[in-house]
């Protein structure tokens, strides 16, 4: 089969879209033939690695993915050759303490595909058959694609982490990646109301075409803190969503309400962030981290984008023969939603 991999991290050149043999299911998983995955940020940093990442080469990238049931490993009920398939990326052992409390992302054994396991970006993969949902006829194995990764994380942290109620306000930090993008939809649909701070004025275009109520852009308005303030009544917002770090994290602080939750999904902008702890008990904000998803947190995102109440933003599809163009596209950050590579 025909697969994007590379043999060891480094920049664009270590990957190449070459032949490998198709992988043969074990007990308990199924083959997909893989007709749509999608590109995350994610790949850029499996790729140039990390101290302690360990892969298996040839490393095959990609966490997000969908297609069809090619074969079944022994022991696998309920699921036929021939149906359509979304691929939740987070494997996680079933047995242990968290997974059996419902909190599968947090398993002992958890693990990425794409990351630690080969990924979606090939023509077949093997998937444990848990980690499979049925796509409803008639939507589309692209979308479902696009879907995946972006929602089920973006879910997790605003609604189940950061217990987001209808009329409460929110911030999103960041206004065009994925991420960022999901979570306004699914604030929207949870009756919030929304405040996006991006880095231009292009990318807040992007989230006042998703429907964003207010809109500030920080190369203009550096202490965008202040112009929340006046938004809100001198208020702040309930939440903030911040998946920057670094460059953000302090003005979040001063951005969120007393009482307020600053939900942090990531660190685009570095790991190490200047915290200022009069802030934490003098306002009394909690900080929530959250990462990926549970079981659950799929189940209930994709029922929403099966009903079409939430809409993943294609940016564009390319074949998975150009996925390094894919990455390079991801890497000048030249996209306004996901990109989607087809075998
Ligand atoms: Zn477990």
């Amino acid at each position: 089969m025909k697969a994007i991999l590379f043999h060891q991290h480094g920049g664009p050149e270590v990957l190449s879209y070459t032949d490998i043999d198709a992988p043969v299911p074990g007990a308990g998983e199924v083959l997909v033939h893989l007709h749509a995955a999608a590109l995350n940020r994610l790949d850029l940093w499996v790729r140039e690695g990390w101290p302690g990442i360990k892969l298996q080469y040839p490393h095959i990238p990609g966490a997000d993915g969908a297609g069809f049931v090619a074969a079944l490993g022994t022991g696998v009920e309920g699921w036929a050759v021939g149906e359509r398939v979304v691929i939740n990326s987070n494997l996680s052992c079933g047995r242990c303490e968290a997974c059996l409390a419902g909190q599968d992302n947090r398993c002992r054994s958890w693990e990425l595909l794409g990351e630690t396991r080969r990924g979606t970006y090939a023509e077949y993969m093997v998937v444990p058959a848990g980690n499979l949902l049925r796509i409803p006829e008639g939507f589309d194995l692209q979308a479902a694609a696009a879907a995946g990764l972006v929602y089920h994380t973006a879910w997790h942290s605003l609604i189940t982490r950061g217990a987001l109620q209808p009329g409460e306000q929110v911030l999103m930090v960041g206004a065009s990646g994925g991420v960022n993008t999901a979570c306004l939809q699914i604030a929207k649909l949870a009756g919030a109301v929304t405040f996006v701070v991006g880095s231009d004025a292009r990318k807040l275009d992007f989230a006042a075409f998703l429907g964003a109520d207010y809109l500030i852009d920080r190369s203009k308005e550096a202490n965008w803190a202040k112009t929340i303030y006046q938004l809100t009544n001198r208020r702040g917002v309930d939440v903030v969503v911040d998946n920057v770090g670094r460059a953000t994290l302090p003005t979040s602080m001063r951005a969120v309400a007393r009482g307020g939750r600053i939900v942090i999904i990531g660190n685009t902008s570095g790991p190490q962030a200047e915290i200022d702890t009069r802030f934490i008990f003098g306002k009394q904000i909690s900080l929530i981290g959250s990462t990926m998803g549970t079981h659950q947190d799929f189940r209930e995102v994709t029922a929403l984008l099966w009903s079409g109440r939430l809409k993943p933003v294609i940016d564009r599809v390319m074949p998975l023969s150009q996925g390094r163009e894919g990455y390079a596209l991801m890497e000048r950050a030249g996209h306004f939603g996901k990109i989607v590579l087809v075998p």
